[in-house]
């Protein structure tokens, strides 16, 4: 065993997702109070004390609400793009000049042991990222929030260990929904969320069957039933021949707790 996978939490009430290696403990994104951030750590036997560092996707408040509390509370290093840090300015408060760390979307950076290559996703923030994680032969990939997944992101995402990947709504559920049409388009739109049936078809693309770890994240909890994700997903994959029981390991992620902690 020789990397740690969980998502304490994942959808538009809050996220973080937890990555720990040999000497690394990492978080992606901090969408929750200190407190309930303490609780989820707590949930998988982590102490928050031990936590290295926090790289950010985007401003957004649910994936920043406990980066500055926990950055102040633990003295930890938060990771993001220059856009990043002038959008979650206002909202994460002062954090120590030694804890500011800029990185550049699509250049590798270190921390720790982990190598990370912060990818452009597609999503109404200002410079938004999907993140792969590299240590020694396991691969991450982390997209959610993107209104498409582009060749790029599809090429560079490719032969990873695990995928989290965003699947928000059920197209035809929030057609028919009771969200305002402004708010439709914004989620529909190729700068709002990926819908079940292009995770579908995204998966469909890169995933090879050699017991990859896929998990599905960010749904909506009004748009989207886990029943409905997992169907679409798993149905798509089987015609093009991978069975989602036997070839690869198919989840999902919730929005009020924590996934078990995958071994790779
Ligand atoms: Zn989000
Ligand atoms: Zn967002």
């Amino acid at each position: 065993m020789e990397v740690k996978f969980c998502s304490l939490s994942s959808g538009s009430s809050g996220n973080c997702q937890y990555i720990e290696t040999e000497k690394s403990k990492i978080l992606i994104d901090a969408g929750f109070s200190g407190k309930r951030l303490e609780q989820l750590l707590s949930s998988i036997g982590v102490n928050p004390k031990d936590i290295d560092g926090i790289v950010v996707t985007h401003e957004h408040i649910d994936h920043v609400k406990g980066v500055g509390v926990f950055s102040r509370r633990y003295d930890l290093p938060i990771y993001a793009n220059e856009s990043t840090w002038i959008g979650m300015n206002k909202t994460i408060g002062k954090i120590q000049d030694k804890n500011i760390k800029i990185f550049k979307s699509e250049n590798y950076f270190n921390i720790r042991d982990i190598q990370v290559y912060p990818i452009n996703i597609f999503h109404d923030a200002l410079e938004p990222v999907g993140y792969i994680f590299f240590y020694n032969k396991v691969k991450i990939s982390i997209i959610t929030d993107t209104g498409k997944v582009n060749d790029n992101i599809k090429s560079n995402i490719k032969n990873s260990n695990l995928y989290l990947l965003e699947a928000n709504h059920d197209i035809d559920m929030l057609k028919k929904g009771n969200y305002p049409w402004p708010l439709k388009q914004r989620i529909l739109s190729a700068n709002g969320h990926l819908s079940n049936d292009d995770a579908a078809m995204t998966l469909g693309e890169i995933i090879q069957g050699n017991e990859e770890i896929v998990l599905l994240g960010h749904l909506s909890r009004d748009n989207n039933t886990p029943e409905i994700a997992y169907k679409t997903v798993s149905n798509l994959l089987s015609n093009h021949g991978i069975d989602v029981n036997k070839d690869i390991k198919l989840d999902l992620t919730y929005r009020d707790k924590a996934t078990i902690i995958y071994n790779l």
